[in-house]
């Protein structure tokens, strides 16, 4: 599943052929995506020039001044900017053209998504779509950090792991870096999150935030069905140290790294490493 990282890497892969450009047509080939796709997308989206690509959480947002196209990636979505007369595949489902400028020739925004769980909506000018209301801030910005975590977890019970993925807490920390995460701040990811400490919490919030950078940096992980948007596969995977490592030794102290079903995800760490 692409993860924060992948969709920041979409987005600044998109953003220089979209931004400043006019759309000049929306080709819909089916109604719905994971949910039915909002007849204002065909409508009003034509016509109207992108002035902003903008990410919040897993949600890129294309704004114009009629509203904004809201579209996830899903499972499997994948985003790329094509010429106009590329082949159409079965899985192709939306097709966003823009237009020619002095510098660029006419292009489409593709999205492609064999599995179908991403979405395109449409939020209307100066509203929040209800899927982006209650999120909380994001990872990378000064608005998150350790004693946010700390503030947040007084009392809970559930699993530090699972705290740290709860989107009301923090957007974007999926399943492979809050492992990560997890592991370079030593805490056991099966911990009560109310049981960890302060200073424990502002080196995990360190951790994340270095993590996703180095992530975004490299582009993003390998995961089979993620595609950069000029079509490469991302390149760390291999460089992750305990998520989908189960069995092996850790890269640390050479302790098999452990797993197990935390929340129906798989959860790997090092039971020396982590407490
Ligand atoms: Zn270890």
């Amino acid at each position: 599943m692409p993860e924060l990282p992948e969709v920041e890497t979409t987005r600044r892969g998109i953003a220089p052929y979209l931004i400043g450009r006019r759309v000049t047509g929306v080709i819909l080939r089916r109604p719905d995506l994971r949910w039915p796709i909002p007849p204002e997308i065909g409508a009003l989206l034509p016509g109207q020039r992108i002035d902003a690509v903008e990410r919040r959480a897993k949600y890129l947002l294309l704004h114009t001044e009629a509203g904004s196209a809201l579209l996830h990636l899903g499972m499997s979505g994948v985003l790329r900017v094509l010429p106009p007369d590329a082949p159409v595949g079965k899985h192709d489902h939306v097709d966003i053209a823009l237009e020619r400028t002095s510098t660029q020739a006419p292009r489409i925004l593709r999205f492609t998504d064999p599995r179908r769980f991403g979405c395109l909506l449409w939020q209307p000018p100066g509203e929040t779509h209800e899927l982006l209301a209650k999120l909380g801030p994001e990872p990378l910005t000064d608005a998150f950090g350790g004693d946010l975590l700390w503030r947040l977890s007084r009392g809970r019970t559930a699993a530090v792991k699972l705290f740290l993925m709860d989107n009301a807490v923090v957007v974007g920390v999926g399943n492979i870096y809050a492992s990560e995460a997890l592991f370079a701040a030593g805490i056991d990811p099966r911990r009560a999150a109310g049981a960890v400490a302060r200073e424990r919490y502002v080196r995990l919030a360190g951790e994340v935030k270095r993590i996703l950078a180095w992530a975004i940096e490299r582009g993003g992980t390998t995961l089979r069905d993620f595609l950069s948007p000029d079509g490469l596969p991302g390149y760390f995977f291999r460089e992750l140290n305990v998520y989908g490592r189960a069995g092996e030794p850790c890269r640390v102290c050479g302790t098999p790294v452990r797993q197990a079903v935390l929340g129906q995800r798989s959860t790997f760490w090092c039971p020396h490493c982590q407490r």
